[in-house]
């Protein structure tokens, strides 16, 4: 046998003694020095996810370790995507049957092992570090991180928390606070934090890693020492005094009807914070459990309709130079997102001021971001107001984004005859004209289509990419290429009046003001809303939205659609002619001037059908699209309201809940509405071709 040669990052090379099973999920090998280098490299994929296979093996390479006592063991990634994203997710429903506290059992005896091994157990991380990969490096004795890398447990957000050991290492680590804040967050820790928190030893640039490992090796780097509060927290009375303060603070974010995981994690560590043992036979028995909740399944169902949305948007759009027309609200926030992920953009308005406006209204988003410094320099040099419209003709991608009129985007679009480079593509913000009517006006109609962000752009990941009747499908495809390369997911859709996401949403917020009209409180309406998990009820929304664009939208739906729709209320008219148009002006339906409101009402007074009223036609304009073929299935349409609207998480999405509940309940419903407060809630017939 002969030795091999690993590369990391394209940067440092490493030679290792001849190998025993180059077969599976990782590449071992010892160095000169008799270091064991266990280096995962997850077959068939770019990214290291820790799947049962990898523990398999993993526990095989420890009894080799445990046997002929290497002069340290190095776990790292071969992989240029980052050390570990985390469990596979998609083992996780075939765990939830039966048999997940055993295979849990079998991760944590390997991650023991580890711990136990008597030489120096050294991790090194490059990019991120996610959930068991986490946990996998908080088994070993010292954590080496490579500038840039980042450390998480993100499994709130799949209605879990962490299952290989993180509830018990990481507070013991770096002091229960930290430890929980991030377990129950699921914010990731970057580089110069994790360094100041300790959960790293040394950060250090790829080409030092080599040394630094030596250095772990010979015990001359020195490890971080156990948080004092660790010790504060060893009563009982002072976790429980902790604890309620983190049930509190968790229930303003996540009410535990709906999401237990947090819950459970703060109740395990309340009863058994001060006890290793107890708290790791604990989190193995309520990790179990929470896979089981529809929570978690649904979470778990969000997680995989992101990332088909994500799927959607891969590949090369072509596009280096943006252009936006209009530099409102909307295109400030489209050419700021464009410049942070590497377009260059052009920013053009028949008015100068607002081209100030949104080269401040960039910055901001910068710094929200996080950018660094120079990256922030980088981002706004390639954003650059354009009074004039000279980037117009070296633009790949025109994105139109002014005022909402068929006739300033007619002749805008008229205007750009014969002045756009040849292949470039013409899009509209658009968010309730016609995508075919408009494509009438583009200089080829073939490279046109609609592109519909929604508000903040910064902050709503969800794009529609909307076809007009000529659209090509290179034009549809690197649209959604676009969206991927601007860190968007993109909804490829068919014109209809709304699209998809307004489409349904606009009988929520109308509905809204006609129980309003009817004498039900604002507040109540929108905690039924909230209660149901809703992340605004639909008054807060349209006060957000700003109502003169609500009523503009809602006008524009009833002229276009054949359906009956919620009369629009004189009150709404009344205060669009005010000028009180909701969060933009300070008063709306609420009073803004001191911040979001927060309606916290008592249900007990609430009609019965209230939530009902409010959620259904929803899901009846959902049925309505997916009938009209606009959106693709129920998945897309799900994954589009989540992403769009925030809708339920916990739920899975709109159609999810639907087949949920059981269409024919659903259905049921609906036609006890419309007996009651008339045909606008009458069911779609698309509803019978829903299982
Ligand atoms: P806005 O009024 O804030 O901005 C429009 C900008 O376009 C103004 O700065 C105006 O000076 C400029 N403008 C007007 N005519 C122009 C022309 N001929 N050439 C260049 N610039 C021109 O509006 P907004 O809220 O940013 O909306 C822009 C578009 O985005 C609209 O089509 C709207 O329907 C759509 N949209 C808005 C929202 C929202 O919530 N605001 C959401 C999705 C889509």
């Amino acid at each position: 046998m002969t030795g091999h040669v690993l590369e990391f990052l394209g940067e440092t090379k490493l030679e290792l003694g001849p190998v025993g099973d180059v077969q599976g999920n990782w590449r071992t090998g010892r160095d000169d020095a008799n270091i064991l280098w266990l280096v995962l490299d997850k077959a068939d994929s770019s990214v290291n996810t820790i799947s049962e296979e990898v523990i398999r093996e993993l526990r095989d390479h420890v009894a080799a370790a445990e046997a002929d006592k290497p002069a340290a063991v190095v776990i790292r990634s071969a992989k240029k995507a980052g050390f570990a994203a985390g469990a596979d997710i998609t083992s996780f429903d075939r765990m939830s049957d039966d048999g997940a506290a055993d295979l849990l059992r079998q991760g944590h005896d390997v991650l023991d092992r580890i711990e136990a091994l008597t030489c120096p157990t050294i991790c090194v991380v490059h990019g991120s570090a996610l959930g068991a990969g986490f946990e996998l490096a908080l088994a070993c004795d010292y954590r080496i991180a490579v500038s840039g890398a980042s450390f998480g447990f993100p499994e709130v957000q799949l209605g879990l928390h962490p299952g290989l050991g993180g509830t018990f290492r990481l507070p013991a680590l770096i002091g229960p606070t930290d430890a929980m804040t991030m377990m129950l967050t699921g914010k990731t820790a970057h580089t110069k934090r994790a360094k100041s928190q300790g959960i790293v030893d040394a950060v250090v640039e790829e080409r030092h890693v080599g040394a630094a490992v030596a250095a772990a090796a010979k015990g001359e780097i020195e490890r971080q020492s156990p948080g004092l509060s660790s010790r504060a927290f060893g009563l009982g009375q002072a976790r429980s005094l902790a604890a309620r303060q983190m049930r509190s603070r968790t229930e303003e974010k996540a009410p535990k009807d709906h999401y237990p995981a947090p819950y459970a994690l703060i109740d395990l560590w309340e009863d058994h914070g001060d006890d290793r043992a107890a708290m790791q036979s604990g989190e193995i028995d309520s990790f179990a459990a929470l896979l089981k909740t529809e929570t978690s399944k649904n979470l778990r169902r969000v997680f995989f309709l992101r990332q088909a949305l994500k799927d959607a948007g891969r590949g090369d759009d072509g596009i280096d130079h943006v252009h936006v027309i209009g530099a409102g609200e909307m295109g400030a926030e489209i050419a700021a997102m464009a410049a942070i992920k590497g377009k260059w953009v052009t920013l053009g308005d028949v008015e100068t001021s607002p081209l100030g406006k949104a080269m401040k209204t960039a910055a901001g988003i910068c710094r929200d971001k996080h950018l660094t410094g120079p990256e922030t320099r980088d981002a706004l040099d390639r954003l650059m107001p354009d009074p004039n419209g000279y980037g117009l003709a070296r633009a790949d991608l025109v994105i139109e984004a002014a005022s909402e009129a068929q006739e300033v985007k007619e002749k805008i679009f008229t205007g750009l005859k014969d002045k756009l480079k040849e292949g470039a593509i013409l899009a509209t913000n658009t968010s309730s004209l016609s995508i075919e009517l408009l494509s009438k006006a583009a200089p080829d109609a073939t490279r046109f289509a609609g592109l519909h962000f929604f508000n903040p752009v910064s902050k709503i990941d969800l794009v529609e990419v909307v076809r007009g009747p000529e659209t090509s499908d290179d034009t549809a495809g690197r649209l959604a290429a676009y969206c991927g390369a601007t860190g968007k997911l993109s909804a490829p859709i068919g014109d209809y009046p709304g699209f998809v996401v307004n489409r349904a949403l606009v009988p929520y917020m109308l509905e809204a003001m006609v129980l309003m009209d009817e004498g039900v409180s604002k507040e109540l309406i929108d905690t039924a809303a909230l209660r149901f998990g809703m992340p605004m009820g639909p008054v807060t929304l349209a006060d957000q939205v700003g109502l003169d664009i609500g009523l503009h939208v809602a006008e524009s739906l009833q002229r276009s659609l054949d359906k009956p729709m919620p009369p629009i209320s004189d009150d709404l008219r009344r205060r669009v002619e005010a000028g009180n148009l909701g969060k933009k002006t300070g008063q709306g339906f609420y009073d803004w001037s001191d911040g979001m409101p927060h309606p916290d009402a008592d249900l007990d007074d609430a009609p019965d059908d209230l939530t009902d009223r409010l959620i259904l036609p929803m899901l009846n304009a959902c049925a309505e699209v997916l009938r009209e073929g606009v959106a693709r299935d129920a998945d897309q349409l799900d994954g589009a309201m989540i992403f769009a609207t925030g809708w339920a998480p916990f739920r899975g999405g709109p159609m999810h809940y639907a087949k949920t509940r059981g269409v024919e309940a659903i259905t049921a419903a609906l036609k006890k509405l419309e007996e009651a407060h008339g045909p606008r809630f009458a069911p779609d017939p698309g509803w019978s071709d829903i299982g």
